[in-house]
């Protein structure tokens, strides 16, 4: 067979399902495509999967699926897609499969969305048809998932300034498997801790960490990649925990060695993986004093939609209402009651509504009055970089003008509000704006560079972790639970055709 005959079948699953937000992502929250459309990604590890093997593969459109994180997946929705998955795959006998999924995808049934698909799939097309994937690095990496593909590696960077080039690797590697020039051998270490804070791969600890990965790599021709994940905190399942990747060209035993080098300064350096939060108070101080500029974005680290929060929280509202009177602010708010009445009322009219606090466990509403002055569907496209150029939608959305001041975004579904364009898109103008709030940690900080200064708040909800405020039944890890650095663990994957994975202790 000719490289440029190779028939590879492509797809994606993209969904980060936090267990604590009660409410189930129903398939009306996914924006699905199928057939020719797939290839239009842009902006994703798909779009990075599409351009690599688009001129040296046949490429072969699956269905896309993907929606802003949020609760766990209606299961039934779940099974129909992974049955398209595999019809797809039945009827198209691909060559190779290479897919852009999250990693931390679950169901209302399912604590590991991705090692079921994979399984599915490898037990479909049987060991002979190589299967990559290109991960978010906050994936929730499974034994499922690592014994059930050829190639399995993460994005690099956070925030993730680098899927494209994620998905165009892990398309590249599938390449080499298929043309006989490389048989991957990965080597999983497991460290049983989390990343409590400190998780931008450009600064602290974490950064450090990658020097030492990238330095390894450099001294080391065998190895093909090294990922570094950065722990889903969300899930409640066997093995979570801290994840270092080796994958090699053949066996090498300097995997394990590298890899558990890695591990272990995860584990000495623990006590400084913590982000440096300001309180609303002091949040809004900032704002006001404005010495770094105004606009201000602010995080509501605790009701991150990008963490699977539902977005509902009406603390930073609540601020701005009441104390900093003379401030001027956009904020979303997932409420899909409260946008049906605004919609009804209609353009100019005035309104009382009790918004928000509707969804998360322990939170309230807060009763607002404004002016209706914007209703929409909620369609818009992300302007990026992170996701640039993908549709997404807010679902029917209303806008609210409180004391002419306060512009109040009311959605009715979780909004990727990482991006700028979820306030643009309804006509808010930013830069007249003293603060904008989103719901995102990490990546509006890529998205709103240049637009606004970032400032990260304390806030409460289900998207921050701090250690005793959740409950874990299944997962055991620090700093949660009493665990040592003997429970550090390695397992090699020696490639789906050898099926001899074997564990072993990383560190003694
Ligand atoms: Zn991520």
């Amino acid at each position: 067979m000719t490289p440029g005959s190779f028939r590879i079948a492509v797809g994606r699953f993209y969904h980060e399902s936090n267990r604590l937000n009660p409410l189930p992502a129903m398939e009306d929250q996914f924006e699905v495509e199928r057939g020719k459309a797939v290839l239009c990604a842009s902006g994703s590890t798909l779009a990075g999967i599409v351009r690599e093997l688009q001129g040296k593969a046949m490429v072969l459109p699956t269905l896309s699926v993907a929606a802003p994180p949020s609760g766990l997946i209606d299961h039934e929705f779940y099974d129909r897609v992974a049955l398209e998955f595999l019809d797809a795959v039945e009827k198209l006998k691909p060559d190779a499969i290479v897919l852009d999924l999250h990693g931390a995808a679950a169901t209302t049934r399912l604590a590991d969305l991705e090692g079921d698909l994979l399984s599915r799939l490898r037990a479909l097309v049987g060991p002979a048809v190589p299967i990559g994937v290109g991960l978010d690095l906050h994936a929730h990496l499974t034994d499922a998932m690592l014994r059930n593909t050829d190639i399995c590696i993460a994005c690099k960077e956070n925030p993730h300034s680098d899927v494209v080039e994620c998905g165009a690797k892990a398309a590249r590697l599938v390449l080499d498997v298929l043309r006989g020039s490389l048989t991957p051998v990965t080597t999983s270490i497991r460290v049983p801790m989390i990343l409590p804070g400190a998780g931008e791969t450009a600064s602290g600890p974490l950064a450090e960490i990658h020097a030492k990965a990238k330095a390894f790599q450099k001294v080391s021709p065998q190895i093909v990649d090294m990922s570094i994940y950065n722990v889903f905190r969300y899930a409640d399942d066997h093995h979570i925990g801290q994840v270092v990747t080796v994958t090699t060209n053949g066996q090498h035993h300097t995997a394990v060695k590298i890899g558990s080098d890695l591990a272990t300064d995860f584990w000495k350096n623990r006590e400084r993986f913590k982000d440096d939060l300001l309180s609303v108070d002091d949040a809004f101080l900032r704002v006001r004093k404005g010495a770094q500029g105004r606009p201000y974005v602010m995080a509501d680290m605790g009701d991150r939609i990008l963490a699977g929060a539902p977005g509902d929280s009406v603390i930073l509202l609540s601020a701005a209402i009441d104390q900093f009177t003379d401030l001027k602010g956009a904020l979303t708010i997932t409420d899909p009651d409260s946008a049906r009445i605004a919609i009804a009322a209609g353009m100019g009219a005035s309104v009382t509504l009790e918004v928000g606090g509707q969804i998360t466990p322990g939170f309230v509403p807060r009763q607002v009055t404004g002016k209706v002055i914007g209703i929409s569907n909620g369609a818009f496209t992300l302007s990026g970089p992170f996701h640039g150029g993908e549709a997404s939608s807010l679902g029917d959305t209303a806008v609210l003008s409180i004391e002419e001041r306060i512009f109040l975004v009311l959605t009715s579904k979780p909004a990727f509000s990482h991006d700028p364009a979820v306030f643009t898109s309804q006509g808010i103008d930013i830069g007249a704006m003293d603060f904008v709030v989103v719901k995102s940690g990490y990546h509006f900080t890529m998205n709103f560079s240049g637009i606004a200064t970032p400032l990260l708040v304390e806030t409460p909800g289900v998207g921050y972790y701090k250690k005793g405020i959740f409950s874990y039944e299944k997962s055991r890890f620090w700093p949660e639970h009493a665990v040592d650095q003997s429970e550090i663990t390695a397992t090699v994957y020696s490639g789906v055709r050898a099926m001899t994975d074997k564990k072993c202790k990383a560190v003694a």
